[in-house]
């Protein structure tokens, strides 16, 4: 379906699995973005936590929803977010992105992306594919992948990316320990680089962010960074950048996320 209006995209930090079924800011913010973006046809999911080697599409018409957390009540195994899939929008980015993707059926979606759009959409009715985080990529072929999806944006697609601005767990569990919530300065001075250089259209910026010494404390490993660029990659100068939530969970896990469009 092709529609003249160009949606809009969004990251969104999801932080912890829990966010899926309390009742707090961040799943308030989470249900607030059903009003942030017009209805999409479908929903391209990049999430962190599908990071492996290779570049793989959910191709499932009812894509299980995958726990993929321990230790964690049973409420929450108990979720299930039944959206559909859509095996012609799978098909559609294989195109886009040269047929280098594999269609997987053996995945469906992870809490990266149930955790949010069980708020968003809580009625399950906007199908979903997802697509994988190739490990093996340069950050700057993760942006050039991204970059083909852009078309999507004219045929009714959001393109939502999931993971965290800022996510050492290690940090963030150590401060829940001790019950900290104090901010440490070098998530809150990574946070405010990346938002301006998200402000200035920095895209090059943003590419290196992650290699600096606060990168590097902010992500020990790439993949909650990774997902930024997708929907980086997919946005353009044109695209008004807006903040539909922000601030930091456990401290030092930035919950911030981003509108392009
Ligand atoms: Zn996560």
């Amino acid at each position: 379906m092709v529609t003249t209006e160009r949606m809009p995209v969004l990251f969104v930090g999801h932080g912890s699995p829990m966010n899926a079924i309390e009742d707090n800011p961040w799943s308030r913010g989470f249900a607030s973005l059903h009003g942030v973006v017009p209805r999409p046809t479908a929903i391209l999911a990049v999430s962190a936590h599908w990071y492996v080697d290779g570049t793989f599409l959910t191709a499932e018409g009812a894509p299980r929803t995958i726990h993929d957390f321990g230790g964690f009540p049973p409420a929450l195994h108990a979720v299930e977010y039944p959206a559909p899939g859509r095996a012609d929008l799978a098909a559609r980015v294989r195109e886009l992105i040269g047929e280098r993707a594999g269609l997987r059926t053996d995945w469906g979606l992870d809490h990266g992306t149930w955790s949010v759009l069980c708020h968003m959409y809580p009625d399950a009715d906007v199908p979903v594919v997802q697509l994988s985080i190739d490990r093996r990529l340069a950050p700057a072929a993760h942006l050039e992948l991204a970059r083909s999806l852009t078309a999507l944006r004219h045929e009714g697609v959001l393109i939502l990316g999931s993971g965290n601005i800022t996510h050492n767990l290690r940090d963030a569990f150590g401060r829940m320990r001790t019950g900290s919530s104090e901010t440490p300065d070098w998530a809150r001075r990574f946070d405010a680089l990346v938002r301006g250089a998200l402000d200035d259209h920095d895209t090059s910026a943003i590419v290196m962010a992650d290699q600096s010494d606060d990168g590097r404390m902010a992500h020990p490993t790439p993949d909650h960074w990774l997902p930024l660029i997708y929907a980086l990659g997919a946005s353009d100068r044109d695209d008004a950048v807006s903040y539909p939530i922000e601030g930091f969970d456990a401290g030092s896990l930035s919950m911030r996320a981003v509108r392009w469009g």
